[in-house]
């Protein structure tokens, strides 16, 4: 259960509010993962690592530096130095597991393509994983084909998941011919016979992995598809089914690499140890009917602590990096060690934690909606309804005892007017000033609930019921569709402005009009809560909002909701002296770009507008040159961003 808490930002405190305030306030410390931090200037900066030396550089100075770019916001930040210091961790912590244990074997990681495939961020992969040798992942023909071109040497994998036909094995085929290390896992027995009969066919013999269905239920979101109900994998039977085909076909010696994926963001390292136990057990099995082996690919899982909160709860984890290679390495010695199995290779399937931090999302805020009452008169002239000055009186007596019997006088009168309104005895006028006091009580009852230990329970939403809506540029459905999908939490907070303390509580809605296009749950160093607290706007400034830990899943999962396409992205990268580069820039989706997926026609939308405006010349409504006015109009918005664009400003 979801604790919810009071606002809590606007508590009064007379000392004055500083950037540890702020530091607290959104837990950047805790989900940071020291990437990022918070500057004396009050803003957020992302800070790398270079030859132990810790560089740092504002988002804000990097979202001026899109601006002057003619990259407007949304937009997508990748900073390539978090990637590929996630890399680097990654491979350190299984090697140092490995060194510490006595592991006689190595470790080789493989980035799974579907959790962004990017070409810049796969190819950043490629070369920077390249010293350790980590491979890619592939699920489908088309990441086949971005493994094999980004991949440049034999010494890291390519495995291969996801049902494959023969030109998928084919492909896959040609891969081992040179010589590069390509595993088949096979997903269901009916695979197998494509594979031994294009292997014949070619005269090539492939590797092949089979993938079990692990009985190991895990934590988290993903549970349902752990364990025997399971899509993915070969029942026990099937894989005994799968051995005796090969032995049938002489080719058990191309059975060296056992597969097993508990799910996503696995937040319980038992259940991850618990799994590898499991494995082991499996690829006993198999040695013992004959197998090779040789490779222990334990997939995905391992978590992002989206929470900062060091939990086993959904969006958070319980254990670190180290702690998940060395329970790994452990649990493999421990069940092979007594039937005296050589170590096999480890593989991990790491996509979330390898990518989540290098992405994020940055936006400002166009508009903001509050709940606050407009100031009340005096009094009310006698000519005014008599259950409009009932609900006057309500307001003039909230306090600390009656607040309770005062929230139900004033919805009953609030109703009543409604109802009066309805059958037309009160007019306009009315209506506006009844709901306009109903707030101005509800505004000083949730005063009075910051001040008290126990809220009734029919209070306790009161102040969500009366937060702010900042309305930001940019699609949830686009850019974070796992908050709509599955519920995902991700950081989130303002970027600059943090040496001010915030005073508004907010819910954050986007331009799609989609009553779903909301944010309402934020993580907080108190457990989840369904406001943030926000800044008030200032006039002429830009307020801007990232959204964090992004990198997986979100850009590729993303639709075109109410048309809105791809962001502007940029990938920076930061160097020692504590400058950093534009590396690569792209231009998000024109309105032509988006229309043009759903397969409409731009030139021929033009010549249908053109048709009608020269009709309007024809006919004296307009003139010629205001004809070319609307049709540049036209033309200027078809090749423009599908956000909300600001004329120059700041
Ligand atoms: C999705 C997937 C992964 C990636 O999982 P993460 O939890 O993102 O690390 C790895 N392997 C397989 C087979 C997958 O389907």
């Amino acid at each position: 259960m979801e604790k919810q808490y009071p606002a809590n930002a606007a508590t009064e405190s007379n000392a004055p509010w500083t950037v540890d305030d702020s530091e607290r306030l959104y837990g950047v410390n805790d989900w940071g993962a020291g990437y990022f931090n918070i500057s004396e200037r009050g803003e957020v900066q992302v800070s790398v690592q270079r030859q132990g030396q810790s560089t740092s550089v504002s988002l804000l100075e990097i979202v001026q530096g899109m601006k002057e770019r003619g990259m407007e916001m949304p937009a997508i930040l990748r900073i390539e130095n978090v990637l590929d210091q996630r890399i680097k961790e990654l491979n350190e912590a299984f090697i140092r597991a490995i060194a510490d244990v006595d592991y006689r074997g190595d470790y080789r990681g493989v980035f799974p393509i579907k959790v962004n495939q990017q070409c810049h961020v796969i190819e950043e992969i490629a070369d920077f994983g390249r010293r350790f040798n980590h491979g890619l992942e592939a699920g489908s023909k088309a990441e086949l084909i971005i493994a094999l071109s980004q991949l440049r040497d034999n010494n890291s994998l390519i495995v291969c998941n996801g049902y494959k036909d023969a030109e998928f094995v084919d492909l896959g085929l040609y891969a081992r011919q040179l010589g590069i290390n390509c595993f088949f896992v096979l997903e269901t027995p009916a695979e197998l016979p494509i594979i031994l009969e294009r292997s014949k066919a070619l005269g090539i013999k492939p590797l092949i992995g089979a993938r079990i269905k692990s009985s190991v239920i895990v934590d988290g979101h993903w549970n349902e598809d752990s364990g025997d109900r399971s899509i993915f994998g070969l029942s026990t039977s099937a894989l005994l089914d799968v051995v005796e085909q090969l032995k049938t076909a002489q080719m058990l010696d191309c059975l060296q690499l056992l597969h097993c994926h508990l799910g996503s963001q696995i937040p319980n390292i038992r259940n991850i140890r618990s799994g590898v136990q499991e494995a082991c057990r499996f690829y006993a099995g198999l040695i013992a009917e004959g197998a090779p082996m040789g490779y222990l690919d334990l997939g995905g899982g391992l978590a992002v602590d989206y929470e900062g909160a060091r939990t086993n709860s959904t969006h958070s984890m319980n254990y670190r990096l180290d702690e998940y290679c060395v329970n790994i390495v452990e649990a493999i010695v421990e069940s092979l060690d007594p039937l005296q199995i050589e170590h096999p290779t480890i593989v991990t399937e790491s996509g979330r934690a390898t990518v989540a931090y290098s992405s994020l999302l940055l936006f400002n805020v166009l508009d903001v909606r509050n709940h606050d009452p407009r100031p009340l008169p005096e009094t009310l002239p006698d000519t005014d309804h008599e259950t409009l000055h009932n609900l006057f009186a309500v307001n003039s007596t909230v306090n600390e005892r009656n607040f309770q019997e005062c929230y139900n006088d004033a919805l009953y009168y609030r109703d009543e007017i409604r109802e009066l309104f309805r059958r037309g005895h009160v007019g306009l006028r009315d209506r506006a000033l009844a709901d306009n006091i109903t707030l101005a009580v509800l505004d000083k009852i949730a005063k009075i609930l910051k001040t008290i230990e126990r809220v009734p329970p029919e209070l306790e939403n009161l102040p969500e019921l009366l937060c702010d809506i900042y309305y930001g540029n940019f699609s949830l459905f686009q850019s974070l569709p796992d908050i709509w999908a599955i519920d995902q939490v991700f950081p989130v907070m303002p970027i600059h402005r943090l040496d001010e303390q915030p005073t508004r509580e907010a819910i954050i809605a986007d331009i799609t009009c989609d009553c779903d296009g909301k944010i309402d749950r934020f993580i907080s160093p108190q457990g989840i809560r369904n406001t943030l607290p926000l800044h008030s706007l200032n006039q002429d400034q830009e307020y801007y909002i990232g959204v964090f830990l992004v990198g997986a899943y979100q850009e590729t999962l993303g639709d075109l909701h109410n048309l809105f396409g791809d962001t502007n992205v940029v990938s920076v990268k930061v160097n020692d002296d504590g400058s950093y580069d534009f590396v690569r820039e792209f231009h998000g989706d024109s309105i032509s770009d988006v229309l043009s997926y759903v397969e409409y026609d731009p030139k021929q939308m033009l010549e249908q507008f053109r048709r009608r405006a020269e009709q309007g010349v024809r006919d004296k409504i307009i003139s010629a040159s205001q004809r070319q006015k609307m049709l540049s109009a036209f033309k200027d918005s078809l090749q423009g961003y599908t956000y909300f664009e600001r004329e120059a400003q700041d």
